[in-house]
């Protein structure tokens, strides 16, 4: 009941503020306390590992001031684009507590990396001779290559990359695929690091562990193999499922470190440097998306609220609402749970396309204009990574503060204006396609 005593103040204080309300129906808020919090569960949870770096996956969050917030509370991060690094370079981060990870890095991304002095993970091996290729000698990144330890996958497909056939990594079952790695690591010292990332939500923890276990061994192997120490250090990745049933945080962290340890006593001796990637688990329970309900109607007996939460900012709800449900809870204009008696009703989105709904028959009290919906758990791959169908702006995201029972906004994304969607659509083009214009058109 807490939780939801701060966001009827948080949706109280923002529709008073205009940040939502008719001319931006729908917003991102983020608890920043919540994520500090978060932050110090992981940092507790590895609390007696020797050396550990918690690199942060930008994906799951891509927004400067929360990355900034994030390296303030002593985090790292993983970044997976050229675009991803930027907005970790522009937080702050040092780049020795970042860590790269595309599956398609370019050339001009793995030079400006080990330049920076970036860890990497290659993903391949033909990466590597890449790496080779471009590599200055006084270098100072981590370089690491990322396996697949082939343990299978978890219930949502699209999230499970350690299936047999997974796109991810060297797929270390395969025939011929140790010996190959093994040389990989004797031709080149400056390989040090192994790096695996099993699955991110929808797979268990036992296999999260059984994957990570499979990594140490080969660690033990390549370094048994070398007669020498050259492996120092395990990118464990990220992964731990969120619960998006109710406020219960669970699995923790905590649960993390003592499944793996179960499963792996020596993973997290001290012997070898941790490097983690969480990503949702820091960030889902620490954001909600509020929306207003624009219009309410009937449609073959079944109950829909228009509302202005839709794919743009629940994609994978929206287009696959078996694996990803998000909580939906239904306020008053002024913010207050309302109580009124509960029918069934789709929350449906603004969107075109008559999948744009992010609850289907919900039991919820009834809804209607001028309301708010709020969709619970949303910190992580929802508001902070829109997506741009039918041209709606990007919403605008806060932080929120709590002192007492006040709350106080932070901005965080400013919501995009009606005039960067026309810009960012090509606008200064608008005649490029006409005839007797650019080189195709010329006389
Ligand atoms: C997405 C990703 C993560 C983060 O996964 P979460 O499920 O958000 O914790 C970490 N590492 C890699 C390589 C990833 O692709």
């Amino acid at each position: 009941m807490r939780h939801l005593k701060k966001v009827e103040t948080v949706l109280r204080q923002a529709t008073t503020e205009g940040l939502l309300g008719q001319h931006h129906p729908v917003a991102g808020f983020i608890d920043v306390q919540g994520v500090r919090d978060s932050v110090t569960a992981l940092h507790e949870a590895f609390a007696h590992v020797p050396d550990v770096l918690h690199a942060f996956a930008v994906k799951a969050c891509p927004l400067v001031p929360v990355l900034r917030l994030l390296a303030d509370a002593g985090m790292g991060c993983e970044t997976a684009s050229p675009g991803e690094t930027r907005l970790a370079l522009a937080a702050g981060f040092a780049p020795e507590r970042i860590v790269l990870d595309s599956p398609a890095k370019t050339r001009a991304e793995i030079r400006e990396a080990l330049t920076l002095g970036i860890s990497l993970n290659a993903d391949n091996l033909p990466e590597l001779d890449r790496i080779d290729a471009l590599r200055p000698a006084d270098s100072r990144s981590v370089l690491g290559l990322r396996v697949n330890p082939q343990v299978g996958g978890g219930t949502i497909a699209a999230m499970s990359t350690a299936t047999p056939h997974s796109k991810f990594g060297v797929a270390l079952d395969d025939p011929g695929a140790r010996a190959r790695v093994l040389d990989a690591f004797r031709q080149r010292p400056w390989l040090t690091r192994l790096h695996a990332h099993v699955g991110s939500q929808g797979c268990p923890l036992p296999l999260i562990a059984q994957g990570l276990a499979a990594l140490h061994r080969l660690a033990e192997e390549i370094n048994a193999h070398l007669g020498r120490r050259q492996v120092t250090s395990l990118d464990l990745g990220g992964g731990l499922p969120v619960n998006f049933s109710d406020d219960t945080v669970a699995p923790t962290f905590r649960d993390y470190v003592r499944v793996l340890t179960d499963t792996e006593p020596a993973l997290l001796d001290g012997r070898y440097q941790v490097v983690t990637e969480f990503g949702r688990s820091l960030l889902a329970k620490n954001g909600f998306t509020a929306a207003v309900v624009e219009y309410v109607k009937d449609s073959g007996g079944r109950r829909i609220a228009l509302t202005h939460a839709g794919a743009q900012v629940a994609a994978r709800t929206v287009f696959m609402p078996e694996a990803w449900p998000v909580r939906v809870t239904a306020h008053g204009p002024n913010g207050l749970l309302k109580t009124t008696h509960r029918v069934p009703q789709d929350v449906a989105g603004p969107l075109c396309f008559a999948g744009d709904v992010v609850a289907h028959e919900r039991l919820l009290p009834e809804l209607s204009e001028g309301d708010v919906v709020v969709l619970h758990d949303t910190g992580a791959y929802y508001f902070s990574a829109p997506w741009a169908y039918n041209s709606l702006p990007r919403p605008g995201v806060y932080g929120i503060r709590h002192r007492g029972g006040e709350v106080s906004f932070a901005p965080v994304r400013t919501p995009q204006t009606l005039e960067e969607v026309v810009e960012e659509s090509g606008s200064s083009h608008v005649e490029a396609l006409l005839p007797g214009f650019g080189p195709f058109g010329r006389p």
